[in-house]
């Protein structure tokens, strides 16, 4: 639904809220109404991601931060890094079952249960963030992706956006399509599917697990986001080929996935608490990715890195690959109207952003 629309709705939501629960305020003994009693709640979330990477797990903090101050400390959110509390690529069912009440994750890691559920996060040669946030606040997408998560108990907020990513580090050069047969790969979502396609063989593994895999060279490469996280990750210690563009990832949105019942059970204000801190953080990622990347590639570049372009024939490959892919998904209802709508903005972004976007950066980016 429209962003304004659904404000209008969650303010006529709040309003009956109070009503319902009859706990609104009442008078104190100097005649001053007292503010409404507020219950102290304790929540744990589960991330995804590794406690060092400060963008993609401290974007949960950003958030649980911010909405303790918008409740005075009464709603509070302790937030656990991948594998402490379940397991980091199960933080969905484990929203699912309540066993947390919030998660934060990419839903593209769960396409063994749905494979729609990469609509949410991005797919090869997709949206990029602006033209997601686009669809999702104003394009009706939020709409659409909402019924996905009821069918896992879950209702989901946006929980930042990385933005464009790179193609990730090879221990060897990939000069074409023919190279890229046999490697081992750590990729997850639909563009591990494409892979797939052209001949990787491909893992899914989580952040914590990637270095470790990559030194005893159980896999010859792997992508992750791009410089800021990368360098943390050391990826570079071991591959020195870096690839561009992340064309499986232009735009990838993470989640915050909250148990429903978790949510209907919490007062209306700290229902709106929770959406704004989701909001905000979400944001905030964003920028804290596009603030943080240019010195990490400034850094990785006098380490001696090589950055490689993928070739023609890959990239060529790889949109047929997707296109196929992602059609062929197409034979169930939710992931047909999904999928439907995505295409549909995404063409109607395609052709806007080639305009003045394009033009702009291809003169002023070739010009630094
Ligand atoms: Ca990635």
């Amino acid at each position: 639904m429209e962003r304004r629309d659904f404000l209008k709705k969650a303010a006529v939501g709040a309003a009956a809220g109070t009503a319902l629960t009859g706990c609104g305020s009442d008078a104190s003994e100097s005649g001053v109404p007292n503010v409404q009693a507020r219950p102290t709640v304790r929540w744990r979330l589960a991330s995804s991601f590794s406690r060092s990477l400060d963008t993609i797990y401290g974007v949960a903090e950003v958030m649980a931060e911010r909405l303790r101050a918008l409740t005075d400390d009464k709603f509070q959110i302790r937030t656990y890094p991948g594998g402490e509390l379940v397991p980091a690529l199960e933080v969905l069912e484990s929203v699912q079952k309540g066993t947390v009440q919030i998660g934060h994750s990419a839903s593209y890691y769960y396409i063994g249960k749905n494979p729609a559920l990469a609509f949410d996060t991005t797919v090869p040669f997709g949206l990029t963030a602006r033209q997601y946030n686009a669809w999702v606040y104003h394009g009706g997408g939020m709409d659409l992706l909402r019924p996905m998560f009821s069918d896992f108990n879950i209702i989901n907020f946006p929980g930042g956006n990385t933005g464009m990513q790179m193609g990730g580090w090879f221990r060897e050069p990939i000069d074409g399509l023919a190279d890229l047969r046999g490697v081992r790969m750590r990729i997850p979502g639909q563009g591990g599917r494409v892979m797939d396609a052209l001949g990787v063989t491909v893992q899914q593994i989580a952040s914590s697990e990637i270095y470790p895999a990559l030194e005893r060279g159980t896999i010859d490469a792997v992508e992750w986001v791009g410089p800021y996280d990368d360098e943390k990750l050391g990826f570079h210690k071991i591959a020195q080929n870096y690839y561009y563009p992340g064309w499986w990832e232009p735009g990838p949105a993470l989640t915050f996935y909250v148990n429903q019942d978790a949510w209907d059970a919490l007062p209306v204000g700290y229902q709106q608490a929770l959406e704004v801190a989701c909001h905000e953080a979400s944001a905030l990622m964003l920028a804290s990715y596009d603030a943080k990347n240019p010195a990490a590639l400034s850094r990785l570049v006098a380490e001696g890195i090589s950055l490689r372009p993928f070739s023609t024939d890959i990239m060529q490959a790889a949109r047929t690959a997707a296109t196929d892919l992602l059609a062929a998904d197409a034979d169930n209802d939710q992931y047909r109207t999904l999928y439907d709508a995505y295409e549909q903005w995404r063409i109607s972004s395609y052709r806007w952003f080639s305009l003045a976007e394009r033009s702009y950066a291809a003169f002023a980016y070739d010009n630094v």
